[in-house]
């Protein structure tokens, strides 16, 4: 193929290309061939994470300081990419570890917060969920009712319950969003991480969803859990809504990993259907000559290159060690969102029966993807967020429209998430 790496300006450096092969051979030998059974079965993909592991996969973005790699947003999307291509639920494992608690913990968390979890989680030995969801706090966030009160005894006790926290019931961690004593609304909202096998954590049920099979999401109830200040990531002030800007910010990140699952998953269903069309013979001719079916194929990579660009533009803005801008990562991530369901959906019709059958792994992608575009913030948050932006005259660093605020000076964030 024509080498035109000059022209391209998210052309990716030779150590990064390296990562992309190492990922998708491990993602190759040790993680497709089991996503099927895991899918099946429900088990959590342990077997994927301690391949992962074992190749210094879950070492891609902690700091060199705690046995990382020290890389950003790039290279993350790069690793997510090429295991979701694979299987999602595995990338998941991936994403919790590169963009979800730990990257909070190295940004914002107290020395031996950063010590205690950190070094683990780089070597695959911890794993740390997420808990922000609640019954009546989905998008609008801001609604929770996860609280602490003051202990007496010194530090606070944490009561609540969560709803949707990915691997909640295999994690050794929480991130828990929670609001400080006196906060109302969005004003003390803050966040603390404990182990899971704390007193007062319980895992109180464990969701049977569409996909994702084996990385569903647990509920977790906290009942009187002392916190000391070495648990604290951030610390909520009733007075103001600083701590919750900061908490929003940082889901950048796990929303540009989400698009970058979803980029991956959609590129393994069009390659997959591509191979399928090449090979399937109707009346003496490969059904990939038939020119209906290559419009299909041309509008399913349109799509995904499409989302592909924005996000490559989101995660290159990020520089190394920043967040990716909202606006920029909203984009990327309702597109990204998109292409796959349309990607993934396209793909099954490609095959016929066959695609819609368990024995191959097209329907597996369609309902894996599927909670994606409800993860991370719904896409509907997200449109809120793009259009907001417009409204008040925000543009992208790749202006279209007619603006007045670029970059960092711009409106920098949303209370939906
Ligand atoms: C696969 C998966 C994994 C998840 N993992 C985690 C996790 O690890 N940790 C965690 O804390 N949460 C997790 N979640 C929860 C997820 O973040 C929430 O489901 C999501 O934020 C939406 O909240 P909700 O389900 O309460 O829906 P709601 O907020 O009730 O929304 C319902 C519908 O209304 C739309 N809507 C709501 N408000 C508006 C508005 N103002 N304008 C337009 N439309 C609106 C939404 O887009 C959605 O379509 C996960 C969810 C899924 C599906």
């Amino acid at each position: 193929m024509a080498e035109i790496r000059g022209a391209d300006p998210y052309a990716e450096r030779d150590d990064q290309r390296e990562l992309r092969r190492l990922a998708r051979d491990i993602a190759r030998a040790e993680i497709a061939p089991r996503a099927a059974a895991h899918d099946e079965s429900g088990d959590p993909p342990l077997e994927a994470a301690a391949a992962l592991a074992a190749a210094d996969l879950l070492r891609v973005t902690i700091g060199e300081a705690w046995g990382g790699l020290g890389y950003g947003d790039v290279e993350a999307s790069i690793v997510l990419e090429e295991v979701a291509r694979a299987d999602v639920s595995s990338a998941i494992w991936c994403q919790l570890t590169f963009n979800g608690p730990p990257r909070g913990i190295e940004h914002l968390g107290p020395p031996p917060m950063r010590d205690r979890w950190l070094p683990a989680v780089a070597a695959g030995d911890a794993l740390i969920s997420i808990g922000i969801t609640e019954p009546d706090a989905g998008s609008a966030v801001q609604h929770m009712r996860t609280h602490l009160r003051d202990d007496p005894g010194g530090g606070w006790r944490l009561n609540g319950y969560k709803n949707y926290s990915t691997l909640g019931h295999v994690a050794n961690g929480v991130l828990v969003w929670c609001r400080w004593p006196g906060g109302e609304g969005a004003r003390g909202i803050g966040a603390v991480v404990i182990e899971t096998d704390r007193p007062g954590v319980t895992v109180t049920g464990v969701h049977r969803s569409m996909g994702v099979h084996a990385a569903t999401e647990a509920e977790l109830a906290f009942d009187d859990v002392h916190i000391s200040a070495e648990d604290v990531l951030i610390a909520g002030d009733p007075s103001n809504t600083d701590a919750f800007k900061v908490l929003l910010a940082h889901l950048n990140h796990e929303r540009c990993g989400n698009a970058s699952m979803c980029v991956g998953a959609a590129s393994g269903a069009l390659e997959y259907a591509t191979a399928y069309l090449n090979d399937r013979r109707l009346d003496g001719r490969p059904l990939a000559s038939l020119q209906g079916l290559q419009w299909k194929l041309a509008e399913m990579a349109l799509a995904l290159d499409g989302a592909r660009l924005l996000l490559r533009r989101a995660v290159h803005l990020a520089g190394a060690g920043g967040t990716p801008p909202a606006l920029e990562t909203a984009m990327a991530k309702v597109a990204a969102n998109r292409a796959a369901k349309t990607v993934c959906d396209e793909a099954i019709q490609l095959l016929g029966g066959y695609g819609y059958s368990r024995e191959y792994p097209l329907e597996r992608a369609y309902r894996d993807i599927r909670g994606l575009c409800i993860g991370a913030g719904t896409i509907e948050a997200q449109l809120n967020y793009i259009g907001g932006s417009i409204v008040k005259g925000n543009v992208t660093t790749s202006p279209g429209w007619i603006g007045t605020r670029v970059g960092p000076d711009r409106d920098p964030g949303a209370t939906l998430r």
